[in-house]
């Protein structure tokens, strides 16, 4: 799933909770990716084609459109709610397994043994492979409606 997803998945668990600390909502915000990777989410053509190529450089370049896509909707969240720190917490600890992974392609080493293995085989539980149209369709509409719910809250 991506970090634009992931975020709103951390923030919205977080914002239900009434979390305010944001250390908490760090925590919860980290353990919500594993929650929402869990489920079947259509993407793999998206690594499959970074492995086709320069896959840092690939990786490099979801990471840059994904980031960008986070920053403008954060800011369009803070425009209307202000910010806040717990819910910048949160979207950051959502990104945590992913830059621990990010990290291992980037320095090509396993750095986080155990984390990989909880993280690879908590992904797509079920493995289910959805089309790739679907699947994005349902990310899309998914991440949508939650930075939807946070912002017009
Ligand atoms: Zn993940």
């Amino acid at each position: 799933m991506y970090l634009v997803g992931h975020a709103a998945v951390g923030m919205a668990i977080t914002s239900a909770l009434g979390i305010t600390n944001p250390v908490a909502a760090f925590g919860v915000g980290w353990v919500s990716h594993y929650f929402a990777d869990f489920f079947p989410h259509g993407d793999e053509a998206v690594g499959e084609w970074t492995k086709r190529g320069n896959e840092v450089r690939r990786l490099l370049a979801v990471v840059v459109f994904d980031g960008a896509l986070f920053l403008s909707v954060f800011t369009i969240f803070t425009a209307h709610r202000g910010f806040s720190f717990a819910m910048a917490a949160a979207a950051l600890g959502s990104f945590v397994p992913d830059v621990l992974w990010g990290l291992e392609k980037l320095f090509k080493k396993k750095l986080f043994g155990f984390h990989e293995r909880f993280h690879f085989a908590n992904h797509n539980f079920f493995h289910i492979r959805l089309p790739f149209f679907v699947g994005i369709l349902f990310q899309t509409a998914i991440t949508f409606a939650l930075w939807h719910s946070l912002i017009r809250r």
